[in-house]
């Protein structure tokens, strides 16, 4: 999806919309970024869908680091909030989603068939920022052959349910939420997983604040992937970018050199991680 430039027009429409919404789905899934769990969540999602269940689907796990997403899930749990991770490109199950969801709403349904109201499937909605996954998780979970459900009363015109399993149906369009650009580490992370593509934040920012979360997190992939000695790494960060431009072969074009460290990062060349930690939190 194209980089979207959020303008408070923009937002409006947004919340607006997600607003509409909410009132025909029994449940939110919520994508967030495996590797950037906190800082892909929409600022105000909680505050937007007040008290509808939701679910904390953290997208691209293949590409994140397994133990912090193991404590993500936890952390996540910790606040109340049931979270799974997935890899929508290889292993996502709509089996284990309904499953999920039913026991999430357990309560609610058995109260509906105890009121004598007939068994029915439950809605959802995916919302979240651009680029986190939201249409290739909707793509894996609708079965294609029987997407469409048809025109239901109170969605809006042009939407549709998709059936994602006997039990599960899912609005065929995704809430669009703005991310959150409060403080500059979080916009360096969502720079540097490729959330947001915009000029706003400077290559060479992106690849500094990468160089430094390596060198904490992860200094055995980083000397791996570029060679680096004993004696490099005690190299300060900008002195660091500095040899890796000229390792490239670019000379002093530290934008380019930026770059392309940044697209060996966000291509998993440097192996899986996680921005944001749990420890942190
Ligand atoms: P949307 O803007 O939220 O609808 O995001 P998209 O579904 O268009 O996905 C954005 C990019 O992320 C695409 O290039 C997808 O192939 C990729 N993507 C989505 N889910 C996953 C995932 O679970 N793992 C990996 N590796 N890539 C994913």
């Amino acid at each position: 999806m194209a980089t979207i430039q959020w303008f408070p027009g923009h937002m409006a429409k947004a919340i607006r919309q997600l607003e509409e919404n909410l009132h025909v789905v029994d449940i939110v899934f919520e994508l967030v970024d495996a590797r950037i769990p906190q800082a892909s969540r929409n600022p105000e999602i909680e505050r937007l869908i007040k008290e509808k269940p939701h679910l904390v689907i953290m997208t691209k796990s293949d590409l994140a680091d397994p133990e912090e997403t193991t404590n993500w899930i936890k952390a996540f749990k910790k606040q109340g909030l049931p979270a799974i991770a997935v890899d929508s490109k290889a292993n996502i199950t709509t089996k284990t989603i309904t499953r999920i969801t039913q026991s999430i709403l357990a309560d609610k349904l058995d109260n509906e068939l105890q009121k004598g109201l007939k068994e029915r499937p439950i809605r959802a909605i995916t919302v979240g920022i651009p680029n986190v996954g939201k249409s290739t998780l909707l793509n894996r979970l609708v079965n294609k052959r029987a997407a469409q459900v048809g025109d239901r009363p109170g969605v809006t015109k042009g939407q549709q349910w998709l059936r994602s399993s006997s039990k599960l149906q899912l609005l065929d369009t995704p809430g669009i939420l703005w991310p959150k650009f409060e403080d500059e580490r979080t916009g360096q992370a969502l720079a540097l997983t490729g959330a947001i593509k915009d000029q706003r934040f400077a290559s060479d920012d992106v690849a500094l604040f990468a160089l430094k979360f390596f060198r904490a997190y992860y200094e055995g992939a980083l000397r791996k992937r570029y060679k680096l000695t004993d004696d490099d790494l005690v190299l300060s960060d900008v002195d660091l970018l500095l040899k890796l431009t000229k390792q490239f072969g670019m000379k002093d074009d530290y934008d380019r050199a930026s770059d392309r460290l940044i697209l060996d990062i966000r291509k998993g060349k440097l192996g899986r991680y996680t921005v944001d930690r749990t420890e942190e939190e």
